[in-house]
């Protein structure tokens, strides 16, 4: 254990604990009243019903505990209810609750956006506002962009996630489910391939550079360098699979935004707030972004995003040009100070890492005994397998499906991901205990043994 006794002042106990079928009657019982009540577009990975949870458990109305290896995609790194977080947030509840930014202003609104400005890469003069969702963050982001270079072209790249909204869906490559049936899509976006490094047809090696230099082809050849507004790029793709760029792809890319007057616009909204084991994924390769946009886990649960910015891009768009009804409620303003006090006190990034030391070993080591698991990849708490039938690399998703019900069965929440369903991911909350963690392994190996 570190010095931090990460665990060890829990409000639940922090142990796996399954005390019916997964899921048990009573959760069964709710599944039949939301079928009722809520469409099936909407889905649920487990329809557990959750009553409680906190460090590295989740406990549902059956009584069941389980190891949490999802943070609610990401979102609760600093521990569901994270007691910091629920004591500003209460606090905040008996004083005022809403007084919408744009009509009358609040303290907590600005200094979440000053601390957004000074822990985001680069130390150049920044500005942020806030929003309510990841979605809207990098639409406004890409507004912005548009308004501040006078031009129209997005380009974003193979496997990359963004949103649901219109524009967000749109910027999203993956048909099924995002988009499928959901169109006419909007105009003035472009796709250009990114660095696999699994998946590169000459081999990992060279993908960086190779991959950049066919993106770069592509958007002078086929849009024009000059008609392009953003670059618009998650660091390590979340959605489409946990896939870390090639080395040398980003800083490629952002080089080439640089010479060409294209805003490099980083989505950080899964891979911020000490998820990868920096503050923010772009430090690893010492990407400094024109725009950032974040949410996911800014608030610790609150539905809270930002969108940060070089001052003089930021500060072009004319008054009243962006905001929104709900942005930076001051709840969830509350709920970032927390979020950003926990991370700076207990050194969660330094944890971030310390969790992806602790499971990449283990991870490719389960990886030798079973030639289904294609590449182990993730940087810090951030982590993935990709699954593959034997003998090649097609993916599996069947068995991805399988092993993600077996684990669940177990009492082990994780999440499946990827643009072919074939990718186990797992976000465990940044806070979990190392023998929760070490248990969630020794379940995932149990499975793989069958
Ligand atoms: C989740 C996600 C979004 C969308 O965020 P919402 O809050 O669901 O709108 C955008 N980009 C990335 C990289 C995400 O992971």
């Amino acid at each position: 254990m570190t010095s931090d006794d990460f665990g060890g002042s829990s409000r639940l106990p922090q142990e796996r604990r399954v005390v019916t079928e997964i899921p048990g009657p009573r959760s069964q019982e709710l599944q039949k009243r939301r079928v009722a009540a809520v469409p099936p577009g909407v889905g649920s990975v487990l329809p557990v019903y959750v009553t409680d949870a906190d460090g590295g458990v989740v406990v549902d109305v059956d009584g069941n505990s389980l190891i949490d290896f999802g943070s609610g995609i990401a979102v609760t790194g600093v521990g569901n209810a994270n007691p910091r977080v629920a004591a500003r947030v209460k606090a905040q509840a008996d004083r005022f609750t809403h007084t919408c930014f744009m009509v009358a202003p609040y303290e907590s609104y600005v200094e979440v956006c000053e601390n957004l400005n000074r822990i985001t890469p680069g130390d150049h003069e920044k500005r942020s506002f806030l929003v309510n969702s990841g979605a809207e963050a990098v639409e406004n982001a890409v507004k912005i962009a548009r308004y501040a270079t006078g031009r129209q072209a997005v380009v974003v790249f193979d496997h990359g996630y963004h949103g649901r909204t219109l524009l967000t869906m749109t910027l999203t490559a993956k048909n099924m489910p995002y988009k499928h049936g959901f169109g006419p899509y909007a105009p003035e976006v472009y796709r250009a391939p990114l660095a696999y490094p699994y998946r590169w047809p000459t081999g990992p090696d060279d993908c960086g550079p190779e991959a950049a230099a066919q993106a770069i082809d592509q958007i002078t050849k086929q849009i024009g360098a000059t008609n392009v507004a953003a670059v618009l790029i998650e660091p390590i793709q979340g959605e489409g699979g946990f896939i870390v760029p090639a080395p040398g792809f980003l800083p490629a890319i952002a080089e080439f935004c640089r010479a060409n007057g294209i805003l490099f616009i980083a989505d950080e909204v899964q891979t911020g707030f000490a998820r990868t084991g920096d503050l923010f994924a772009c430090e690893h390769e010492g990407i400094v972004p024109d725009l950032v946009a974040t949410a996911k886990g800014i608030a610790g649960g609150l539905p809270l995003a930002a969108v940060t910015g070089r001052a003089d891009i930021m500060d072009k768009v004319h008054g009243g040009g962006l905001g929104g009804t709900y942005g930076g409620n001051p709840l969830a303003c509350e709920a970032a100070l927390a979020v950003l006090e926990e991370i700076e006190d207990r050194k969660l990034t330094r944890r971030a890492r310390r969790i992806g030391e602790i499971m990449l070993p283990r991870l490719r080591a389960l990886a030798e005994r079973h030639p289904a698991i294609g590449d182990v990849r993730g940087r810090g708490a951030m982590i993935a397998v990709e699954l593959v039938r034997p003998g090649g690399k097609d993916p599996d998703p069947e068995m991805t499906a399988q092993v993600a019900r077996r684990c669940h069965e177990r009492g082990l929440l994780v999440l499946t991901t990827g643009t072919y369903g074939n990718v186990l991911r797992f976000l465990p909350p940044l806070v979990i205990s190392e023998a929760l963690l070490n248990e969630g392994l020794d379940i995932l190996d149990e499975v793989f043994a069958g």
